[in-house]
């Protein structure tokens, strides 16, 4: 694996500015996954999803492959849920970390194929992960030591070709007492038919907002209708979990966030992700606006994704949250591009040497 010379620079953790002006501040909410285990509700949407997996619909690319047999999509995943790495991790959105850290759980492989993916080592990995295949049983108890560890949420990543075995999971780790809330951290490709089923299990939405063109989509993430999946899959989670709700010490306990990484020469066409958020998920929705792009991965071999975003371009960004009245949530400092570079293959991957 290549080096990154970004892995000398001496601290890791994002660097963002809160623009919240306004949110919801509330003393006691429970994560509503516990009043569906107790009445029997997550078992059969554990079951439900799990028929997703005979004829695999759980993302849009509804490759409808038999996946219970290990039959592999568009996501190289098979039936057990590939566990690349875990952490209690403290570079994310301030009220995810907290002081104690989101119980960050990362899946392998992806349903999209990013050339740039900061994270390719475990989305489009070039050997098998399959040593790191995960029994449901095993993927709860990590939950639950996420849990113990005192982390203030279990923060799935990439989930959208894994929402079954996650929540087949949670069923399982919930009944032996995981009490805390559930983040969904996905890239945005999401199929409303399978968020649908989620409604109530996941307590804090996160998911990306990356391209406002299906045709930039297409070029640099191999997917043909991106655009209009993701502002459907925002507005069903919108609609589930609602606005972001804080506690009194700053940590999220419901809601949405949307990310949005801003890729150089405007590919990302923030303006049309924002003019949708606007008006049609809410001038309150909490936006977390990424400046960390670098060409990683493949980048390098597409000229207009071969650098990182000019500080010029950023603004312009910023001004665009600025004339579409979004002030609820955060923006990364422009200099933030300098200290990210994962690196899966330690056992701290955001650890910096
Ligand atoms: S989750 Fe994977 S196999 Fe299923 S539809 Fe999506 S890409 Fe295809």
């Amino acid at each position: 694996m290549g080096q990154c010379i970004r892995r000398r620079l001496k601290q890791m953790q994002l660097r963002r500015r809160n623009i919240t002006k306004t949110f919801d501040v509330k003393n006691e909410v429970m994560p509503r996954y516990l009043d569906l285990l107790n009445s029997g509700e997550l078992h059969k949407r554990s079951v439900a999803l799990a028929e997703k997996l005979r004829e695999c619909t759980l993302c849009p690319r509804e490759c409808k492959v038999n996946r219970t047999k290990d039959e592999h999509g568009f996501c190289r995943s098979g039936l057990l849920p590939v566990v690349a790495s875990y952490c209690a991790h403290h570079g994310e959105e301030p009220v995810l970390s907290g002081t104690r850290g989101s119980g960050t759980i990362f899946f392998g492989y992806c349903n999209l194929s990013c050339v740039f993916c900061q994270n390719h080592q475990i989305s489009q990995p070039v050997r098998s992960l399959r040593d790191n295949e995960t029994s449901f049983e095993r993927l709860a108890e990590i939950m639950l030591e996420l849990q113990a560890g005192g982390c203030h949420n279990i923060n799935f990543v990439s989930p959208s070709h894994c929402s079954a075995q996650m929540v087949r999971a949670i069923e399982i780790a919930a009944s032996k007492g995981l009490n805390i809330p559930i983040v969904y951290n996905s890239n945005g490709y999401d199929s409303v038919e399978t968020l649908k089923l989620l409604d109530g299990i996941i307590d804090i939405y996160l998911p990306d907002i990356k391209y406002g063109n299906d045709n930039t989509a297409f070029r640099y993430s191999k997917c043909t209708d991106y655009v209009s999946h993701s502002m459907n899959a925002i507005l069903e989670m919108k609609r589930q979990a609602g606005d972001l709700v804080i506690d009194e010490h700053g940590i999220a306990k419901k809601g949405l966030i949307i990310r949005h990484l801003v890729l150089p020469n405007d590919l990302s066409d923030s303006e049309v992700s924002f003019r949708f958020i606007s008006e049609e998920v809410g001038r309150q929705t909490f936006i977390s606006a990424m400046s960390q792009y670098f060409p990683a991965h493949k980048a390098h071999k597409h000229p207009l994704l071969s650098r990182s975003i000019r500080e010029s371009e950023y603004e312009k960004v910023l001004g665009w949250l600025e004339k579409y009245g979004l002030d609820n949530g955060w923006v990364q400092d422009y200099s933030s591009r300098d200290y990210y570079c994962p690196d899966f293959e330690r056992d701290r991957p955001f650890a910096v040497e």
